[in-house]
């Protein structure tokens, strides 16, 4: 462990002696991004953590209810998953100028909502999982169960929350939602100007919207976080700081800036501002998004941003190894993006993605799909990969190489092993 530590310690203290450190490690979701990459090294940095914690806990509070908090804690990091992402539905009100799932929802049955049934064959994982996202490509506020399936949820002690656009959310939802316990929601908005928002979002209203997200910031239990989406590409880019100002003014917690790296067939082509390697245009766009986070935390308002040129990471951000993704039809898959597989665009290259599914609820059972080949694989694979990636840390720890991003990267190909089936052109792979 001490070894772990110190071996942290010194690739962040590399990090920042050098002078052109990659975008990737500067700002908050970028932060959090390499932290990922440093894989159980941080993990194991956070139980440290939690260790000092709990100790501090102890000393100001009563040894009984330190105790309580310390099971909890125990009780939370003892369930298997630590994500299952529940997609209520496929279907959507909207039709996004950037949304890769068209073709799939227009092929969708059941019009496109998950089953009770498949729900039912859920809910006994549900003591197993330690947050529950309704979200997976299309609109949750469809699901007519979503308020009754997030109680479940919160009964079983699963962290609850949601992505949507927000269109459907009455007043009466939103106070549903809130009494249901929603730990946190997400609104995805794009841009702070009506005309140019409801060019973006097809079918959207735009004073609606924004009534919706300040009713839900208004009455919103202590506890629920509330966040906005921002895609970004070359017609809104121009409009971030506003945005920010527009998500300070509605009372959003937090701002996610995220890169538009989902593209099946045409939808979503060619519309992601990111880019193979580092340009001057690229270098002018981070400088907009470093400017617009120092806005936001002037304002007050968290920000997650997602890099503009990639560097591989030894797991991605949803992490197959204690995830898994349920489609409204009941397939289970390792992610979202292996759940609808077809015609893609990896880095301005086509690529064909992969459809991976591990088993089919209700017929089959939750459990057996989690220890079927396609899921073993998916998480062998990158348990393979972080192992090996401790490995250069501590060696780089103890030997004299100085471990920069560009030789961690060389060392990374190098020794590795190959990502599963997909993932090599997966741009979540990369910290997008
Ligand atoms: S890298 Fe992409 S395809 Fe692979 S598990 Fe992660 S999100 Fe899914």
């Amino acid at each position: 462990m001490w070894a772990f530590r110190r071996a942290s310690y010194k690739v962040r203290m590399a990090r920042t002696k050098i002078e052109d450190v990659p975008q990737l490690m500067k700002s908050p979701w970028e932060k959090c991004v390499s932290e990922r990459a440093v894989g159980n090294v941080a993990a194991g940095l956070e139980r440290v953590k939690r260790w000092f914690s709990l100790r501090k806990v102890r000393s100001v509070r009563p040894i009984t209810a330190a105790r309580e908090s310390q099971k909890t804690q125990q009780a939370a990091d003892a369930r298997t998953w630590r994500l299952l992402q529940v997609e209520s539905a496929l279907a959507c009100n909207l039709s996004c100028i950037m949304c890769p799932w068209k073709s799939y929802r227009a092929l969708a049955g059941r019009r496109g909502v998950m089953q009770q049934e498949v729900w039912e064959a859920i809910k006994p994982a549900l003591g197993h999982a330690r947050m529950v996202d309704f979200t997976g490509a299309g609109e949750p506020l469809l699901q007519p169960m979503l308020v009754q399936w997030m109680h479940d949820a919160k009964k079983a002690g699963c962290v609850v929350g949601l992505l949507t656009n927000g269109l459907l959310l009455t007043q009466d939802r939103a106070q549903a939602l809130i009494d249901a316990g929603v730990d946190w929601i997400c609104f995805s908005v794009d841009s702070p100007h009506k005309d140019e928002y409801e060019r973006i979002r097809v079918g959207s209203n735009f004073a609606v919207v924004c009534k919706n997200i300040s009713f839900f910031t208004s009455a919103k239990a202590l506890g629920t976080k509330v966040m906005m989406n921002y895609v970004m590409m070359e017609m809104n880019f121009h409009s971030i700081h506003d945005f920010v100002r527009l998500a300070s003014e509605l009372g959003a917690d937090q701002i996610n800036f995220r890169q538009c790296e989902h593209v099946r067939g045409e939808h979503g082509r060619g519309l992601g501002l990111f880019g193979k390697e580092m340009t001057a245009a690229i270098r002018k766009r981070e400088a907009a998004l470093d400017e617009a986070c120092r806005l936001a935390k002037e304002l007050g308002v968290e920000t997650q941003t997602a890099p503009f040129t990639p560097f591989e990471q030894c797991v991605c951000g949803q992490d197959p190894r204690d995830s898994l993704f349920v489609r409204y039809d009941g397939a289970i898959s390792p992610c979202n993006s292996l759940a609808y597989g077809g015609p893609s665009v990896f880095l301005g290259e086509d690529v064909q993605f992969p459809e991976v599914l591990c088993g089919r609820l209700p017929d089959e059972d939750f459990f057996s799909a989690w220890s079927s080949d396609s899921g073993r694989l998916y998480r062998d694979t990158f348990t393979e990969r972080c192992r090996e990636y401790e490995k250069i840390c501590v060696e780089a720890f103890v030997g004299d190489e100085r471990l920069t991003p560009e030789v961690l990267s060389q060392m990374m190909r190098r020794r590795l092993p190959e990502p599963p089936p997909g993932c090599k052109v997966c741009h979540y792979l990369y910290g997008f």
